[in-house]
């Protein structure tokens, strides 16, 4: 049980390999296996109605072949023997023949069988299938023949019975001497008042039948021969005629093929051989024309037609196939071009273009894929000008990108010129209180005027940029910390008188300078923001420079709230 369900599992497996070697998955295998299945079922049901129809008029083809040869062939013999009956008796009537016969009883008789001998030569001069002329007496007995090898004699019967007939036809024999088959033909010799004299026999060979045998059937694909009623072959296309004639059809067999005259009938053969054969008779001689053929050739005939039908069947299912192929390349090379880009844009990449795609619903999804990029690179254009832009969309001032560049450039060229320069950084006090009491809006709008007091209080040399919310940086050129704490408190002082629309706001402001506050951008603006919270520890609205402790202004009011720690230093 175990083994059968490790076999099947095996089976399976092979025939899901197998299919995915087929690639089913894809549309292209689909359209390939759909097509061809779809011939393979209608071309099988027509191949096998037409192989049906074509395999049953093969044989009424071979069938009705076969009728024909034996018809043929009968009435070739028939004509053959009325030819040779017609012949002999035109050779038995002139006056010469009954004058001389009526006399060789007679007194000149010698004289008489001499001239008849002498006729008798001169006509088988001119009748080269007859092989032996003889006159034959009333009583049976030869009187005269051509040549010395016409050795026949008519029993009295069959003499009498010409008496009354106008031919006799003797049994087809062997003839030893000539080495062929052979004939005894005679028609009787009568006196101009009617009187029976003899007969004029001759010995026929039956070499224009063979002949006529070899010309029903040039390419010896049929077996035809003539038999006797009783079943004895007398000539046949096949085989030497000697041994033939030796030949006898069993009883049966005759028996079989005769009753059932014109009709086409399978037998046996000696050596387990089966044939086709058909029977025509032949009356005037009791004799009958048989016409076969070998069952298997027929069945080679069915083979043939049944390579034939597998060719076309093939050739039809390959065509449609490629068909298919073809057809599905043309469908699915949209679609494939269209997963290409979709995977280039998926890595991010934005510069696939794809062809207009024609109609239909690849045609459709193509046209709304390319719209879909082209909004997705408008949009990232859109994203590149943000990052080109220098100042902040709200209050015009630099950006923190722009303030670290000009900071790097500018740590670069003091350090080169031996210069010092100083560093505000300044955050709106309770902000977030403001914010919350007059609306995000009224907050901005402050932001803006306090924007407009930093640039209104720096000189056009001084980068003044909003650093972050509502913390701005100011760089100052060529100013040490008293002067920057000079400009850091007069935009403390301003700022803080100022109307802000909903009210007012102070400012707590770390002045650091370059280099003692630090080398780098990011060390001067931590330490800025290191004063500024430690002007935010006492108590806001103050100056705080770096390094010095004082304060350089009392302005508390109330006491401060105790303040986070210095953040640490800020990415640029
Ligand atoms: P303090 O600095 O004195 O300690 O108090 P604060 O209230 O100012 O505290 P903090 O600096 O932590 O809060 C800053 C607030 O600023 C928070 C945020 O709501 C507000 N803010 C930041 N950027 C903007 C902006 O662009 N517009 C408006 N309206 N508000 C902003
Ligand atoms: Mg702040
Ligand atoms: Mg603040």
């Amino acid at each position: 049980m175990r083994k059968v369900n490790v076999a099947a599992v095996n089976i399976w497996e092979k025939t899901t390999r197998s299919l995915r070697t087929l690639r089913l998955d894809t549309m292209r295998g689909k359209f390939v296996a759909f097509a061809v299945l779809a011939t393979l079922f209608t071309t099988l049901v027509m191949t096998v109605m037409l192989y049906g129809r074509n395999r049953r008029s093969l044989s009424d083809r071979v069938g009705q072949e076969l009728r024909t040869l034996s018809s043929d062939m009968a009435r070739e013999v028939d004509v053959w023997l009325d030819q040779r009956v017609y012949d002999l008796r035109l050779r038995a009537s002139p006056y010469v023949v009954s004058d001389n016969l009526a006399r060789a009883s007679g007194r000149n008789a010698a004289q008489s069988l001499n001239r008849l001998r002498d006729y008798l030569n001169s006509v088988r001069q001119n009748l080269p299938a007859h092989e032996g002329l003889a006159i034959i007496g009333r009583d049976g007995q030869v009187l005269t023949s051509s040549g010395s090898r016409t050795g026949f004699r008519l029993t009295p019967d069959r003499l009498n019975n010409l008496r009354t007939r106008d031919a006799l036809v003797g049994e087809p024999f062997w003839d030893a001497t000539i080495g062929k088959a052979a004939i005894v033909l005679a028609v009787p010799i009568r006196q101009d008042d009617g009187l029976f004299l003899g007969a004029l026999g001759a010995k026929i060979n039956l070499d224009s039948l063979s002949d006529m045998l070899g010309q029903l059937s040039p390419d010896r694909s049929r077996d035809l021969y003539l038999i006797t009623e009783q079943g004895r072959v007398i000539i046949s296309s096949a085989g030497s005629p000697a041994d033939v004639m030796k030949t006898t059809l069993p009883e049966t067999t005759t028996r079989e093929l005769s009753e059932r005259e014109g009709q086409t009938i399978v037998q046996s053969r000696p050596k387990g051989r089966e044939v086709v054969a058909v029977l025509r008779r032949i009356p005037q001689l009791h004799w009958a024309a048989v016409a076969e053929t070998p069952r298997a050739e027929t069945a080679r005939e069915a083979g043939v037609l049944r390579f034939r039908t597998v060719l076309l069947l093939s050739t039809l299912i390959l065509g449609v196939g490629l068909l298919a192929y073809m057809v599905g390349l043309f469908v699915t090379r949209p679609l494939e071009r269209l997963t290409e880009a979709a995977a280039r844009v998926a890595a991010g990449d934005l510069s696939v273009e794809l062809p207009a795609g024609g109609g239909g619903e690849v045609g459709y999804l193509t046209r709304a894929f390319s719209t879909l990029v082209s909004r997705l690179r408008e949009k990232e254009a859109h994203g590149e000008l943000e990052k080109l832009s220098l100042t902040d969309s709200l209050t015009g001032l630099y950006n923190r990108r722009h303030l670290m560049g000009t900071l790097a450039s500018e740590v670069q060229r003091s350090r080169r010129l031996r210069r010092a320069f100083a560093v505000l950084l300044a955050d709106v006090d309770r902000f977030k209180q403001y914010n919350d009491t007059h609306g995000h809006l009224a907050g901005d709008s402050a932001l803006v005027k306090i924007a407009e007091v930093f640039r209104k209080t720096t000189r056009q040399v001084d980068c003044v940029a909003r650093y972050g919310g509502e913390e701005f940086v100011v760089m100052l050129l060529e100013a040490n910390t008293e002067t920057a704490t000079l400009v850091a408190e007069r935009i403390r002082g301003r700022v803080a008188e100022q109307d802000l629309g909903e009210g007012k706001l102070t400012l707590s402001i770390g002045v650091a300078e370059y280099p003692d506050g630090g080398d780098t951008p990011e060390e001067l603006i931590a330490t800025a923001d290191a004063a500024m919270y430690k002007a935010k520890n006492a108590g806001r609205n103050q100056v705080v420079v770096a390094g010095i402790e004082q304060r350089p202004q009392e302005t508390i009011e109330q006491r401060p709230q105790e303040k986070k720690p210095p953040r640490r230093k800020r990415e640029a």
